[in-house]
């Protein structure tokens, strides 16, 4: 199957459990992971329409731009762990950030987009499995909400919904749950109105799991290994 057969694929199926979930399937973001592909293969994506792409590796993707640079329409996400040494150079490269996962990271990034004249959509990633292997913050956490009321401070950060990887399972019905309490989540924080955040990105799913997500409230889904094929490297 070629990558413009495999985006067609998941279109399907993201309408079709969007449909489960009485949804408009339209609503929802296919964003195309492109961890370890080559700027040849990420083309092949666009060409076939997506505009949306997640690495999650700074220097990875800066070894890539130059080759992508003609993709004027392209919005690249971060989605991995971001150390705050990196801040400054991510807020360069990266159209949005969705993996913010503390208070002092937000304020690096903040700084550095401010010194860019830009602004940065963010996304709060959450640590929905409390894994502690994994980054994001804890639902009800104290460094949640004091990143949650730091937004007004951080004008040069758009704060704009949630994120989340839930602990793998082969069985994706095991992320259900998951995506359930990320649904109640980000409907809590949407309706304490609080200010300079609004909750309008609910960023959950992968290859494996996201008609479950879609079926829970997905805004966006995460589609690596549905797309380009296994990674040969295994990453996080
Ligand atoms: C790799 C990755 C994905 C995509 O994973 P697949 O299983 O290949 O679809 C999604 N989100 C994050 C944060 C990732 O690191």
């Amino acid at each position: 199957m070629s990558i413009a057969e495999n985006i067609a694929r998941v279109k399907e199926r993201i309408h079709a459990a969007a449909r489960r979930g009485a949804r408009n399937g339209d609503e929802i973001s296919r964003m195309a992971v492109t961890k370890t592909v080559g700027p040849d293969r990420i083309r092949e994506a666009y060409d076939a329409g997506i505009r949306s792409f997640g690495e999650n590796r700074v220097q990875e993707f800066q070894a890539k731009r130059e080759a992508l640079r003609d993709l004027f329409a392209a919005q690249w996400h971060m989605i991995g762990h971001l150390q705050t040494n990196k801040a400054a150079a991510a807020s360069e490269l990266f159209g949005a950030i969705d993996s913010l996962d503390s208070l002092r990271l937000a304020q690096k990034l903040d700084a550095a987009a401010a010194q860019l004249n830009k602004k940065i959509p963010v996304l709060i990633e959450i640590n929905i499995g409390g894994e502690e292997a994994k980054s994001g913050l804890a639902p009800n956490s104290p460094d949640l909400e004091a990143l949650l009321n730091s937004a007004p401070q951080l004008p040069a950060l758009e704060f704009c919904g949630l994120m989340t990887v839930p602990p793998y399972d082969d069985n994706p019905e095991k992320s259900r749950p998951y995506f359930q309490r990320m649904r109640e989540l980000f409907t809590e924080i949407s309706q304490r109105r609080l200010p300079a955040v609004t909750m309008k990105i609910l960023s959950m799913g992968m290859s494996h799991d996201f008609e479950i997500a879609i079926e829970e409230g997905s805004t966006c889904v995460r589609v690596g290994t549905a797309i380009f094929g296994e990674r040969l490297r295994s990453q996080p």
